[in-house]
């Protein structure tokens, strides 16, 4: 079910047991967005770049 007004509350409650941490490096989450997609923008990005370098390298491979 998609309720904004849910996921805001879901979201201030974790803000205020003050468990919400980075999945990926463990960091303090503070960004509503963040926090609902498990980690932080920096890790998002790397997360991604990290899966272009495996698409890049299994290219090379096939060379
Ligand atoms: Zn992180």
């Amino acid at each position: 079910m998609r309720d904004p007004g849910a996921a805001a509350a879901a979201v201030r409650k974790q803000l205020k047991s003050g468990e919400v941490t980075c999945r990926l490096c463990g960091r303090p989450l503070a960004d509503p967005t963040s926090i609902r997609a498990g980690y932080g923008p920096t890790c998002a990005r790397h997360r991604s770049a990290e899966r272009a370098r495996k698409r890049d390298r299994r290219r090379e491979r096939r060379r």
